[in-house]
């Protein structure tokens, strides 16, 4: 099938309008790989899996589907690896509302059904809110007649793997004439996966653009061509001098690094080469962009990227917020930031060309084997895949680096000539079948013992195995688990029914095993429970992402174990027991910073502190307000006391802010830091907010009139207008000194709402 030439004139089905659209975005004639998939019947309905390289047009064989089905009086879902790429899609979808495609991105709360989104006609979301949302019965998604599966590699991730494969198969049993197109980066097996959801396979390693790769080895960078070319390097290390090399072409690069404060230092480093090839104008530009980065939140790794950016260089990893993300991709995209030093994070969505990709570190610390390991060849491969623009690179290039002449050859061979490896689902173990089979009984797509293991034929691990009985025998052990905790019920004829409590704890969206801890702890406590009691309560179920202990930090947590021992709910495991009392240090550390978050402890000090990023403090913040709110309704759930006292804990984590706090930090625009400016000259209260002298008030938020008359409409204050009215000199000096000079007010952690 090689070679058919389509037009995008040519696809019928199209919703009018569409295809002139796409005309205008440079977007004529398919790339081969779409033309398969038009072939194989994509604008027809037909399930296709395209496993195809990274920047070759993937996105377009999604709306082709998506919006032929629209067009037909369907209803599609296109499921988003992260979280983070969920709103990105949208924005690209909503090119089409003006061809009556309306589109809606479903984020937030776990727990809720998503009923307005019954009216879209493109949904984004990720698999885990699409579970949800099917364990909360969204009528809506009985109507979907196509399912887009982006990055469906990822079935072979332990962690979030499992929620994809089931969700697929869910939706597939739902309708079982669903269309169903997954997108893969190329693999291995993708028939495998074709095989599993009954689709075409498109296979391709079509690219836009040519690729060379290669390995540098001292001055000499060996390309697959077998050519070899020099690189100049005096005193420089390798990266820079490739770095500089690229630039001297005109060309921008991206480097790849394993750790985030790795790709913080690069960038660091990498800024000194880039500062010297700036002109004037790209100066000016890029010290507003600095200047913005600065603006979106207060902490170091802010001014650090600032300072990078300001020079050309710039650092991206998952701990950034999101601001600063799209500042520095959009810098990038610019050709103003003329290099990145990124986690892989960066390879795996954004789309990010840039003439030379270059891979530093082919090894990265990995928690599974406790010490370093070499990068899956596919993780490289998508790292490659970012190399040349189309239409504006002659060619993409893209470099490992070797310290050795060994190295050289086994770089050759691990990543430059060798195949990804397949993708394997990693649904068989306990963790992943313990919520999901919960789920399966509780939103009623099984409701016996034989149901549920047909059910869990339907997946990808399922024509996978040949291991005969190892399903069924998870699935016993994980039955046998669920019962003993009453989250469900086993008949003697094999027939199975949620209990409850087993119906909230799939709700809820928590690994059952986080709610067994959750009952545990409450149960457990006599007197009203403290703050820190709940964060740690949290902190410990396996829904809580841990933070690593530090070395001088087991000595730390475990002064302070001692010394709050009363709070803790439940009891503390024994210090010889190692495994076990490892983590649970690692979650009173997690604990503790939640605790310094709700005592009003400055972003910058936390991040310090903890050695974590702010989007890593706001990441802990949404998962133990989330888990809190379960606990509040678990507690609820089995007439438990403390409901108050969980809620008031969970207020204070998300407003950041001591219980005095509570309520002023509730209205909008305030946020901790005006908050606490408010207090500390008498205004306590929303009710204090609404009687307040308006000078005291403008001098408290000094001086700053337009976000004064906003918070006073935002409580209600009957004339919030603050003209003429001059700000109050002592309250100035006296909320400064309680809070410091700077002015985040609902600004700090950059991305909060
Ligand atoms: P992938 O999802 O495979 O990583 P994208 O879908 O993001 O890649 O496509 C990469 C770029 O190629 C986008 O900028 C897109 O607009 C462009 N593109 C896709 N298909 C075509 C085409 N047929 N002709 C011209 N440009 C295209």
């Amino acid at each position: 099938m090689v070679g058919v030439s389509v037009e995008i004139a040519d696809i019928d089905g199209l919703p009018e309008g569409v295809a002139e659209h796409f005309r205008e975005q440079g977007i004529e004639e398919l790339y081969p790989p779409q033309g398969e998939a038009v072939e194989a019947g994509i604008s027809e309905g037909e399930s296709v899996v395209a496993s195809v390289p990274t920047a070759s047009g993937k996105t377009l064989i999604a709306e082709l589907a998506m919006l032929t089905s629209v067009a037909r009086g369907g209803k599609a879902l296109y499921i988003v690896p992260l979280r983070a790429l969920a709103s990105e899609k949208k924005a690209e979808f909503e090119e089409f509302e003006q061809y009556g495609v309306d589109v809606g991105v479903s984020t937030g709360n776990y727990d809720s059904d998503g009923d307005w989104l019954a009216s879209k006609d493109i949904v984004v979301a990720t698999s885990e809110k699409v579970d949800s949302l099917v364990r909360n019965g969204a009528q809506w998604v009985d109507d979907l007649t196509c399912v887009v599966a982006d990055e469906v590699h990822l079935v072979d991730d332990s962690h979030r793997g499992p929620t994809l494969e089931v969700t697929l198969a869910k939706l597939r049993k739902l309708n079982d004439q669903l269309q169903t197109v997954a997108l893969s980066a190329t693999v291995g097996n993708a028939d495998e996966i074709a095989d599993w959801l009954d689709a075409t396979l498109v296979d391709s390693t079509w690219r836009p653009i040519d690729l060379q790769k290669g390995v540098l080895y001292g001055q000499a960078l060996h390309l697959d061509d077998g050519s070899k070319k020099q690189i100049s390097r005096g005193n420089e290390k390798a990266t820079a001098a490739l770095v500089e090399d690229t630039l001297t072409d005109e060309g921008s690069s991206l480097v790849f690094v394993n750790s985030r404060r790795n790709a913080e230092a690069a960038a660091k480093r990498l800024a000194d080469v880039t500062r010297d090839y700036l002109d004037p104008e790209e100066r000016d530009r890029l010290r507003e962009i600095a200047a913005e980065i600065r603006d979106a939140s207060d902490t170091q790794t802010s001014d650090d990227l600032a300072d990078a950016v300001a020079k050309g260089a710039a650092f991206h990893h998952a701990g950034l917020a999101s601001d600063h993300r799209s500042l520095v991709e959009d810098a990038f995209r610019e050709r103003l930031v003329k290099v990145i030093s990124a986690t892989p994070t960066l390879a795996a969505g954004v789309n990010t060309p840039s003439r030379r990709v270059i891979v530093r570190d082919w090894r990265r610390y990995d928690g599974d084997v406790g010490g370093m390991a070499p990068l899956d060849v596919l993780e490289v491969h998508q790292m490659f895949g970012r190399a040349g623009r189309p239409g504006l690179d002659p060619y993409g290039e893209a470099v490992l680096i070797a310290n050795s002449h060994d190295e050289l050859d086994e770089l050759f061979d691990r990543y430059v000539w060798a195949d990804p490896e397949p993708v394997r689902s990693k649904l068989a173990a306990e963790p992943a079948l313990r919520t999901h089979i919960l789920a399966t009984v509780a939103s009623g797509f099984a409701d016996s013992e034989d149901e549920l293991v047909s059910f869990l034929e339907r997946t990808l691990y399922a024509t996978q195995t040949d291991e005969t009985g190892r399903l069924e025998t998870v699935t016993d052990n994980v039955l046998e688990y669920l019962e003993r905790n009453e989250f469900l019920e086993r008949e003697a004829d094999g027939g199975l029914r949620a209990t409850g409590l087993g119906h909230r704890v799939s709700q809820l969206y928590v690994d059952p095993m986080s709610a067994a801890e959750i009952i545990h702890g409450l149960r457990a406590a006599d007197d009203r429970p403290t703050a820190l009691g709940l964060y740690h309560l949290v902190a410990r179920t396996p829904d809580m992402y841990e933070l690593y202990l530090r070395s001088g930090d087991r000595e730390e947590y475990t002064e302070l174990a001692y010394e709050r021992e009363p709070e803790f709910l439940g009891s503390m495991p024994s210090e010889f027991d190692d495994n076990a009392f490892e983590d649970w240090l690692s979650a009173l550390k997690t604990a503790r910073l939640l605790e310094d978050w709700a005592s009003e402890l400055d972003e910058d000090d936390i991040t310090e502190r903890y050695g974590v990023g702010p989007g890593d403090i706001r990441g802990k913040v949404e998962t133990a307000e989330w888990l809190l709110n379960a606990a509040e309704r678990l507690a609820g759930e089995l007439d438990l006391e403390f409901g108050a006292a969980i809620r008031e804990a969970r207020k204070r984590v998300e407003y950041g802010v001591r219980d005095e706090l509570l309520d002023l930090a509730g209205v909008r625009n305030v946020g901790r830091k005006r908050a606490r400016r408010l207090y500390e000259v008498g205004i306590e209260s929303r009710a204090d907010l609404r009687e307040a002298d308006k000078s005291v008030v403008l001098g408290a938020l000094r001086g700053r009139r337009k976000t004064a008359e906003s918070i006073l409409e935002n409580v209600g204050r009957k004339d919030p207008d603050l003209e003429g009215v001059e700000a109050d000199g002592d309250a100035t000096a006296e909320a400064t000194t309680a809070t410091g000079s700077d002015d985040g007010g609902q600004q700090s952690l950059g991305d909060f709402e």
